[in-house]
């Protein structure tokens, strides 16, 4: 378990970061801090770290698009953990006589593709092909939607850690959805009411008894709630 300090300043670094940003800084929570890691690998690392702050179990709600009925999700993160990584970080699609080669994105890859939104798509592929070709020779033009797409289904494939969903057919209306577990918002929604939680609890103590943030924190939960109760506190 990572010292409350440590998982607040997290938490406070973050709070005014973008998503991918806020992957890189739970990420280092889980000892990598390199940005040159592919989406999935990350993604594992914060599955597994998601399994060591807050358990095995994550739930949340899905609203059907088609008749708008709320229904909960319930998923085990040990199904991440166990797909065996990927063996190579590269994939390739043939189409229409295009062949495309491409690494795998990393934060890094995203980072770049977030500061130039309109762009995205296209900052995205010129960082990751590694060869594009039409009709056998090498061309700099960007390839057609439908093979951008194969490339993103190809990287999914051969990643799925990087794109987890979960089939959930509505109860109501039997449409066919899917669930996107998109482990940073749900480690930062988290990660965000556990410190949230924390300070109240520091106020509440460092009221009470003039202690600083510090040494409540110092505390073990165990004592923490202990004191919380002597001050009636929650
Ligand atoms: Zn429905």
């Amino acid at each position: 378990m990572r010292a409350p300090a440590e998982l607040l300043a997290t938490w406070e670094a973050g709070l005014a970061a973008g998503p991918v940003r806020r992957a890189l800084l739970l990420q280092a929570l889980a000892g990598e801090r390199s940005a040159e890691l592919p989406v999935g690998a990350r993604d594992r690392l914060l599955f597994g770290l998601r399994r060591a702050l807050f358990g095995e179990r994550l739930t949340g709600l899905l609203a059907c698009p088609g008749c708008g009925t709320e229904q909960e999700f319930d998923f085990d993160v040990a199904n991440v953990l166990r797909v065996p990584a990927p063996a190579e970080d590269v994939v390739e699609v043939e189409s229409g006589g295009w062949r495309v080669r491409m690494r795998l994105p990393t934060s890094a890859d995203l980072l770049a593709a977030a500061a130039d939104p309109p762009a995205a798509r296209a900052v995205l592929l010129a960082r990751c092909a590694l060869a594009v070709q039409r009709a056998g020779r090498p061309v700099r033009a960007e390839p057609p939607a439908e093979v951008v797409g194969l490339l993103a289904a190809a990287a999914a494939e051969a990643d799925p850690a990087a794109d987890v969903r979960v089939a959930m057919p509505c109860v109501e209306c039997g449409r066919r959805n899917t669930a996107t577990i998109d482990v940073v918002s749900h480690l930062w929604a988290e990660l965000d009411a556990w410190a949230r939680a924390l300070l109240l609890e520091v106020h509440a103590l460092a009221t009470a008894y003039g202690w600083t943030e510090p040494e409540v924190l110092a505390l073990s939960p165990t004592r923490r709630r202990h004191y919380l109760e002597l001050v009636g506190h929650g």
